[in-house]
């Protein structure tokens, strides 16, 4: 008997191989005008990715995690002030937090959807609170209309962390397009990935984006480039990678839509002890993982383990309870902490079979 082919986690290269005439094209575009850095491609991809986000602006970055960290600089906030943020959450955002010196104040996520809570933010404002970050994670926007009563009222920002969510979108708003500003992750993983690291920040606030921009640029003067009008870095999007996401941002609804297909695959044919995370009614997910909770994740585990079945835990320690995090674990988030010993992610990805779906849900059964 053969044994049944192995499912990964994560195929990329289903993912690429239909754009390969497109990407040989824009690598030799690239290599023949050899502006490696700044080259038309930047300023192109960052037209068409605010067009797409529904927002005026868009700079692109060198990663997500830098993104996030020059939107809360380019915010003006620093030491003494605190920044509200999800405990279950990728650990940039918290880094963010602390790179520009602020101090995270985590809060507990909805039983429901894993998403931050309106609720626990409100109560968790203070008179240092400097902004709120929105993480969509999974592909599923936040409850943004709940969390923009909560900052509005307090004057507070709200920034969203949209690395795990293009295209997503909730109430009608396109993940980037409700808060303050947003930043993207072009991890090669993410729904819209580079070939390496990348990242953007989008805003319809035109100085917050021009201070962002001249930061992640040596703290250039826009119009004099051996100007240097603040103390800057370097954290800029590559010629390549945006030539690369130039193209695939034009798959992107047809790849988010094939993800979609997936997960409701997944639905009808898991066991009924495998609970998918919920969606929120008026949120458009664009699935970045297929997570599902489950009471037993040892067992789900050995037995994808011997079926050759890839899976992930997103994650499996809560932000407040890293080391790294642990002085600012400042409340319990029990929401949160349960859910990290019970979450289990699928193998899911654009090109994804359903003849592999059947399998992964098919092993699961047999748990
Ligand atoms: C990937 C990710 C980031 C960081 O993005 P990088 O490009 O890897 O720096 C931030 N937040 C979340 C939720 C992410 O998933």
């Amino acid at each position: 008997m053969t044994r049944p082919a192995p499912v990964p986690f994560l195929d990329l290269g289903a993912v690429n191989a239909p754009l390969r005439d497109a990407l040989d094209v824009a690598w030799k575009t690239v290599l023949g005008h050899g502006r490696f850095v700044g080259g038309p491609e930047v300023a192109a991809f960052e037209d068409d990715f605010a067009a797409y986000c529904g927002t005026d602006h868009c700079v692109g970055v060198a990663n997500g995690t830098d993104a996030l960290e020059l939107v809360l600089d380019g915010l003006g906030i620093g030491p003494g002030d605190e920044v509200v943020l999800p405990a279950n959450t990728f650990v940039a955002t918290a880094e963010a937090v602390r790179a520009v010196g602020a101090r995270p104040r985590f809060v507990d996520v909805r039983p429901d959807t894993l998403l931050v809570d309106p609720d626990a933010v409100a109560a968790a404002i203070g008179p240092r609170t400097a902004a709120v970050v929105a993480v969509h994670l999974f592909g599923q926007m936040a409850d943004v209309d709940g969390l923009l009563a909560v900052t509005d009222r307090h004057g507070v920002p709200l920034v969203e962390d949209a690395a795990q969510a293009h295209g997503a979108r909730y109430a009608g708003r396109r993940a980037g397009g409700a808060g303050r500003a947003a930043a993207f992750s072009f991890y090669p993983g993410k729904n819209l990935g580079a070939f390496g690291d990348g990242g953007a920040v989008v805003s319809d606030d035109a100085e917050l984006v021009a201070r962002i921009r001249r930061t992640a640029d040596h703290g250039r003067s826009a119009t004099s480039r051996h100007h240097h009008d603040v103390s800057g870095r370097n954290s800029r999007l590559d010629t390549l990678q945006a030539a690369v996401l130039g193209i695939k941002l034009g798959g992107l609804d047809a790849a988010n839509a094939r993800r979609v297909e997936a997960v409701e695959r997944y639905r009808e044919q898991l066991p009924d002890w495998c609970a998918p995370v919920a969606q929120d009614p008026l949120a458009e997910s664009v699935h970045h993982l297929a997570v599902v909770r489950v009471p037993d994740r040892a067992a789900a585990v050995a037995a994808l383990d011997a079926g050759g079945i890839g899976w992930g835990v997103h994650y499996p320690v809560p932000c407040h309870l890293q080391p790294a995090f642990a002085e600012f674990a400042d409340d319990p988030c029990p929401v949160a902490e349960r859910a990290a010993g019970e979450i289990l992610s699928l193998p899911l990805f654009p090109g994804i079979a359903p003849a592999q779906v059947d399998r992964v849900c098919s092993v699961l059964a047999g748990v």
